[in-house]
């Protein structure tokens, strides 16, 4: 099999200074927010063009912070697409919350603001929930519409976090989701195209109160700056709990190697997009391939296209060892533990797009020849099958 994502050849690249960069941290001994970790935040404010950055130890975690400093609970309203990764919907009945899912667009995958409007319409007039946030997750790599979304958010005085966990990167316009956005909340999953070797996230905002709350959320609600102003306290404030928090925090390790990564990310970002420009030309007049929102970058996460015999085409492609992969055959709204939520006007687009859609091997490393192998086998596919 040729690799779907190849982390090998990346390492490769990286070489020696990347596994000093791991013992040095072995060595320190400062496993847990050792001076990496702090680094690492500066150097995303950097690339993110980010007031704040804060890490943490997943995607998910980095969610869910931002829903705890808002204090978003039972009753509250948050919209986020159904055609996306469990995580995104996963968050509000974590903080007891409800998910409200909202269709996406048919070209780009990501939330339609139309149908977002007409979901907020829907929930007020019915009067259980309080509508209180908006997720818009940057499917496969590219930009939601967030020009629409932050004019929405606005409107009914939303809170608006980009999920940016495949999309870390992408921009609209020249800028990051985090222009229009309050937070920009980030994975650094493997096989995301910013990595890391195992577990990882960020949240970057623009607020310095919300970061504040953020960072102690991080550690146990432990008092940060803003909560020791005009008041006393005799002992080390990390152990005065102002309020309810948990343990988020990124190992040490991780920032060290997410920090080699993120000096080679916007180089990778240019490699992926010329690796998405040869599967259009090559494929553009045989299957579905992706559209861009006008004006967007994508880090392509993911190379998806669609085509009428998903099963057939992913079954030709194993046995020339090309591997395939659906990114989701089940929408949220279809499963157990989200089936219950509001899903004002239904989601026919999410429900055509999870039967067609089937993604291609999609790294910065895939070189021509070996691309080219793959969309020769399409193209066999689908001639052979009229
Ligand atoms: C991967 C992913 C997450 C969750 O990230 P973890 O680091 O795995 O917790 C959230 N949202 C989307 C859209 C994702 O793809």
């Amino acid at each position: 099999m040729i690799p779907f994502i190849d982390l090998h050849a990346q390492r490769q690249r990286l070489g020696q200074p990347l596994e000093d960069a791991i013992l040095k941290v072995v060595r320190s001994g400062a496993y847990v927010m050792g001076p990496e970790i702090g680094q690492l935040e500066a150097a995303l404010r950097d690339f993110g063009q980010a007031p704040h950055a804060l890490t943490c130890g997943s995607g998910t975690e980095a969610l869910v912070l931002p829903l705890m400093a808002w204090e978003i609970g039972p009753g509250d309203a948050v919209f986020c697409p159904s055609f996306t990764f469990a995580a995104t919907a996963e968050v509000m009945p974590l903080v007891g919350a409800s998910p409200v899912f909202v269709d996406v667009l048919p070209d780009t995958y990501n939330i339609d603001p139309a149908k977002l409007e007409a979901a907020i319409h829907a929930v007020k007039a019915a009067g259980e929930l309080t509508p209180r946030a908006i997720i818009a997750v940057d499917l496969f790599g590219q930009p939601a519409d967030y020009p629409a979304l932050a004019a929405i958010a606005a409107k009914h005085g939303l809170k608006l976090i980009a999920d940016s966990a495949q999309g870390f990167g992408c921009t609209l316009d020249g800028h990051h989701p985090l222009h229009w956005a309050d937070v920009t909340t980030t994975s650094f999953f493997p096989a995301k195209p910013l990595g890391c070797y195992g577990d990882g996230g960020a949240v970057l905002c623009k607020d310095a109160r919300l970061y504040d709350l953020l960072v102690s959320l991080r550690v146990h609600g432990q008092a940060v700056a803003s909560d020791l102003e005009g008041r006393t306290f005799d002992h080390d404030p990390k152990y005065l709990n102002m309020r309810v928090g948990m343990n988020a925090r990124m190992d040490t390790i991780q920032a060290a190697v997410l920090l080699q990564k993120l000096a080679i990310f916007p180089d990778e970002i240019e490699a992926r997009g010329r690796v998405a420009a040869r599967y259009a030309e090559g494929l553009g007049d045989v299957v579905g391939v992706p559209r861009v929102i006008a004006g967007g970058v994508s880090v392509w996460a993911q190379y998806t296209i669609q085509t009428d015999d998903r099963d057939g085409l992913a079954a030709h492609l194993r046995s020339q060892e090309i591997p395939t992969a659906v990114y989701y055959p089940v929408p949220l709204h279809r499963q157990g533990p989200y089936a219950d939520y509001p899903q004002p006007g239904g989601l026919p687009a999410t429900e055509a797009a999870a039967e067609r859609v089937i993604a291609l091997p999609m790294h910065a490393y895939l070189q021509p020849d070996v691309q080219d192998r793959i969309i020769s086998a399409i193209r066999n596919f689908v001639k052979r099958n009229g």
